[in-house]
């Protein structure tokens, strides 16, 4: 019987196999059946390790990217490359072309081409003297004469964002120390506090829960030490103290304001805006900061120095601004981090800006920059945040805050005084590399800073026990004392021999502006350009109906002093004008026409605003009354609004659209009495 066996076997043993044992079969199978398996696995493996060869068309790619693409992308790069060095040249061979003509043509118009000439005329350079004649620089070509042309920049600028280090947004900053034993380094450390009139708070809650307190506290510390200095810019927070102030502290202040312990910055009644602010509206809130300033303080105090340290992105018109009022100097930090790396490296942080229109130098402005991400004390200092925050003494334990960088502040004391100075004046001579002078500003203050006595008191006395050991060191080479922003320029124009507010030998001049600002990546502020438009609106009807009513009031008022009347109502009308000017210039703020504040600190905004726009009519009704009054010795202010005297415009709320007066036509009569009908 089979029992088991495979078909094979028993065909084999049919025809004649029989004398093969049953086991040796089975061995025979199995071995055949091995080695099929073994040919199998092996045909395949070669049939896919063929299909795995690059095929021809493969190898063709290949050669083509080797032998033709590789070197077409260098060519690629190296064209780019050679394209931008061309814009480049071609700028400058303009610049100098430009140079050339006024060299030839100075005072003369060039003489006429033969060949038709299809460029621009060139005008021949204007002399300085006629500078004053804007009109004369209208077709004229743009900013010429500066060295650094911030429309320039941007072709050859790479915003290529590298870890800069220590100094996240820069580089690892060195220097040579033998350098500073000619000129030993002298450094300015300027104590401010950043009050912005409405943010997270409004104007009035930030008054009176803080700001109050700092200026009580600034003006008490000054006193304590003649040495110690302060500098303040808004003056919509001076005034509102200045109202409540005690006698004793008022009188301090006024000493310290004409010893030169505290300056006023700018002056004006906020640090404004620059971007979304109207010319007249930057104007108009300095006119508002300096008559306060002249009436409450007297003429004697008139400031020197602009400073802007917060607002996103400067303008050049605010330069010709302060230029036109008498300034010497200014000084500004939010700009693209970019820029400022770019400036740095060429040490042209400080610049004469020249408007762009202006071929001479007659509206130029020095201007300082700061060279660091922000205008707190750990970017201040020098290009390590890590150092500097150890050298904000609030951030000492006991002052509510701390250094996001772990490493806090000691105090300093006899023991420590040597090495914590050397640390600092490291960071110092770091920062000094970024200029050209020997002369170096560092900033010592942050928003709603020397709030408490603790703060005060710590940041003055550790500073002066640094101070004191520096300067007692010759070997250390630099001499450190506190100043004003005015006393850090004086100091500086001293140095360079320049006249205050002139062009210090060997420091350029830029024209442009430092739009649109970055603080980091690609974070840019371009937002607040359009953001909030019914308040940024609301700022622009105010503005037209202040300037309206300015100018009919004071006709009114001529006309009244012209006729002796007495019962016009000059005080109470030009009170309105005043509060109306106030309320714009508060919302000139950096955090209030921006939209960058709080929503309900918005809507303080515009309740001032709203108030002010129906202030302002009713100074528009009252002069216009008084003026179409025949009888002007007799006239009496009205009590009510006068019916003939409607606008065709009002607004119910502060966020409300406004409404048009709406005049119905029609063919009816308008107008009858009992004897007559007029016909329209
Ligand atoms: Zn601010």
């Amino acid at each position: 019987t089979r029992s088991s066996g495979s078909h094979i076997a028993v065909v084999a043993s049919e025809k004649g196999f029989g004398r093969i044992s049953w086991t040796m079969k089975k061995w025979i199978v199995l071995l055949g059946g091995a080695m099929f398996c073994v040919f199998f696995i092996s045909m395949y493996m070669v049939v896919d390790q063929l299909g795995r060869l690059p095929s021809s068309h493969e190898i063709f790619k290949n050669e083509v990217t080797k032998q033709i693409k590789e070197p077409l992308d260098f060519l690629e790069k190296d064209l780019n490359k050679l394209q931008v060095d061309l814009l480049r040249s071609g700028k400058i061979i303009d610049g100098l072309q430009n140079a050339v003509d006024q060299l030839r043509f100075n005072g003369r118009e060039p003489p006429t081409e033969k060949t038709q000439d299809l460029s621009p005329v060139r005008r021949p350079a204007v002399p300085a003297s006629d500078m004053d004649d804007g009109c004369i620089f209208s077709g004229s070509a743009s900013g010429k004469s500066a060295n650094v042309k911030m429309l320039d920049m941007f072709d050859v600028m790479p915003f290529d964002n590298i870890d800069g280090g220590a100094w996240k947004q820069g580089w690892n900053v060195q220097y040579d120390d033998t350098a500073f034993d000619k000129e030993p380094l002298n450094v300015f450390v300027v104590p401010h506090s950043h009050n912005d009139p409405g943010w997270i708070k409004t104007l009035d809650q930030y008054y009176t829960q803080q700001t109050r307190h700092i200026l009580d506290n600034v003006v008490d510390a000054l006193a304590v030490d003649k040495k110690r200095k302060f500098i303040w810019a808004e003056m919509s927070y001076l005034s509102m103290w200045w109202k409540e102030a005690d006698e004793k502290r008022k009188k301090l202040a006024l000493e310290q304001l004409t010893n030169g312990q505290l300056e006023i910055v700018t002056g004006g009644w906020v640090m404004n805006d620059e971007a979304n602010t109207h010319y007249y509206a930057m104007l108009d809130q300095m006119i508002e900061g300096h008559q306060w300033i002249e009436k409450n303080l007297g003429s004697g105090i008139k400031p020197m120095s602009g400073w802007a340290i917060d607002p996103f992105g400067h303008t050049p018109t605010m330069a010709y601004l302060l230029r036109r009022m008498g300034f010497h100097s200014m000084l500004i930090q939010r700009t693209h981090y970019q820029v400022k790396k770019h400036l740095g490296k060429e040490k042209n942080l400080e610049f004469m800006w020249r408007q762009n229109w202006d071929h001479g130098s007659s509206t130029d402005m020095f201007c300082h920059m700061m060279p660091f991400y922000s205008y707190d004390v750990p970017h201040t200092c020098g290009p390590d945040p890590k150092i500097c925050c150890q050298f904000d003494f609030r951030r000492l334990q006991g002052g509510g805050i701390s250094c996001p960088w772990r490493v806090p502040p000691v105090r300093i004391d006899d023991y420590n005084v040597a090495s914590r100075a050397k640390l600092l004046l490291d960071q110092y001579k770091k920062k000094a590399q970024l200029y050209r002078s020997n002369v170096l500003f560092v900033p010592l203050g942050d928003d709603f800073r020397y709030e408490t006595t603790f703060e005060t008191h710590e940041q003055y006395t550790n500073y002066q026990k640094l101070m004191d050991h520096i300067n007692s060191h010759p070997e250390l080479k630099a001499t450190v004392q506190f100043g004003t922003l005015s006393d850090y320029f004086n100091a500086l124009w001293k140095t360079t021999g320049t006249e205050p507010g002139g062009q210090p030998k060997g420091f350029p001049a830029l024209s442009g502006d430092f739009y649109t600002y970055a603080d980091r990546d690609d974070h840019y502020w371009s937002g607040y350009y359009t953001s909030r438009p019914f308040y940024k609106n609301m700022d622009r009807a105010l503005e037209t109906q202040h300037r309206a009513a300015e100018i009919i009031f004071s006709v009114a008022e001529s006309h009244a002093r012209h006729h002796g009347s007495s019962s016009f109502a000059v005080e109470q009308l030009y009170g309105l004008l005043t509060n109306a000017r106030r309320n714009l210039g508060v919302f000139q703020h950096h955090d209030g026409i921006t939209g960058t504040a709080k929503d309900f600190v918005v809507v303080d905004y515009a309740t001032r605003m709203l108030q002010s726009l129906n202030d302002m009519q009713r100074v528009i009704q009252d002069s216009a009354h008084f003026l179409l009054t025949s009888d002007k010795s007799h006239y009496r202010t009205p009590d009510k609004v006068l019916p003939p005297l409607k606008f065709g415009e009002s607004r119910q709320a502060q966020d409300s659209m406004p409404t048009k007066e709406v005049l119905t036509l029609s063919n009816t009569p308008s107008y009858s009495s009992n004897s007559q009908v007029l016909q329209t």
